[in-house]
């Protein structure tokens, strides 16, 4: 029952995480569930993440929400939980690859070709974040930047208040293509913001309201992340649209993914970094983790622009080929976005 959670980098390392031994119990939510949340460190590369979890243990045990606890407890609660969801995963897992497009993502295109427009709209629409979960209204347009715009040169801009960051998002953005604002629970990019606030939720809307203020746009709502279970992350795909056009994957029968708005936001480094985000959710803890080997690989779905030269299919694949090249477990396809041109 672990309700949020950051990037894991790890998932070539043994079980016991050595980033862990810094975690400590910052804080404790609430005293009706017992949920914790922690926080630590972890090195990819030489790049130190703050990675911070939230987990709601099993046996409530009042005790626990006055002492500090060792962290022995408190990874052996979060092996116990993840056991927990190890069923759910692999059911899920095993039911998503009997889908045939999962199964053969090129040879599904070839044939469907005209099915997949039904999945394109007009440019823009309401701004939500990546999360596979996240579902756009029945027949509304939508775009995608994770957490609504709030890792948007989070490293480059690490000490400005959100305000700052805000107003550097929204003038960075295409403001014609954002229409109104959403935020999402359980969002991970949020979550990873904790300079804003511990409360991840908080967080998400803050930021919500603060970009649709910049944008002069409505800021709609706080939604579930309806398409996944609450729990974990089921995506096997993360779609990498430099179309801005690319409404919803499931209007053409296409499997969930995270997908990134490439094209309402100009900046392949942003781009591609949002999606080592994905990519390291889904291949972490949270996700199908070591599920993924070479021949079941998470996908990442490249839609180039046929009519915008900086969204071209050649220029997004090689923003994303670094991520290709350090894991054998990630695949990266294209897909035919249609022309607006009038020919
Ligand atoms: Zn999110």
């Amino acid at each position: 029952m672990t309700n949020y959670h950051a990037p894991d980098n790890h998932q070539q390392d043994p079980p016991a995480k050595h980033g862990r031994e810094q975690a400590e119990v910052k804080e404790i939510v609430t005293d009706t569930i017992n949920t914790h949340r922690v926080r630590f460190h972890e090195e990819e590369n030489g790049v130190v993440t703050e990675i911070a979890e939230e987990m709601t243990f099993i046996a409530p045990e009042k005790e626990h929400r006055h002492l500090q606890k060792p962290l022995s407890y408190v990874t052996q609660e979060h092996m116990i939980d993840h056991e927990h969801h190890k069923e759910q995963k692999d059911k899920a897992w095993k039911s998503a690859w009997q889908d045939t497009f999962v199964q053969n993502p090129q040879q599904w295109l070839e044939e469907n070709a005209e099915k997949l427009q039904e999945s394109f709209g007009d440019f823009g629409g309401k701004l939500m974040c990546i999360d596979e979960g996240v579902e756009p209204e029945n027949g509304k347009n939508a775009v995608y930047i994770a957490g609504s715009g709030i890792l948007y040169k989070r490293d480059e801009l690490k000490g400005k208040s959100m305000e700052e960051r805000a107003d550097a998002f929204t003038k960075a953005i295409d403001r014609s293509a954002v229409r109104d604002v959403t935020s999402h629970q359980l969002c991970g990019a949020c979550g990873m913001c904790k300079e804003f606030g511990e409360d991840a939720e908080k967080v998400a809307m803050m930021w919500g309201k603060a970009i649709a203020k910049k944008l002069g746009v409505p800021y709609i709502d706080h939604v579930p992340p309806a398409r996944r279970p609450k729990e974990f992350h089921d995506a096997l795909f993360a779609y990498y649209d430099g179309t801005g056009r690319f409404q919803d994957p499931a209007r053409a029968g296409l499997p969930k993914g995270f997908t990134y708005s490439r094209g309402i936001l100009n900046d392949g480094a942003q781009g591609a970094f949002e999606i080592g985000v994905a990519r390291s959710i889904a291949m972490g803890d949270h996700g199908f983790g070591k599920r993924f080997t070479k021949e079941n690989p998470f996908t990442i779905v490249v839609i180039g622009d046929p009519d915008r030269p900086e969204f071209s299919e050649e220029k997004l694949l090689q923003e994303l080929q670094p991520i290709a090249d350090q894991y054998e477990m990630v695949k990266i396809i294209t897909m035919k976005a249609p022309s607006q041109k009038v020919s």
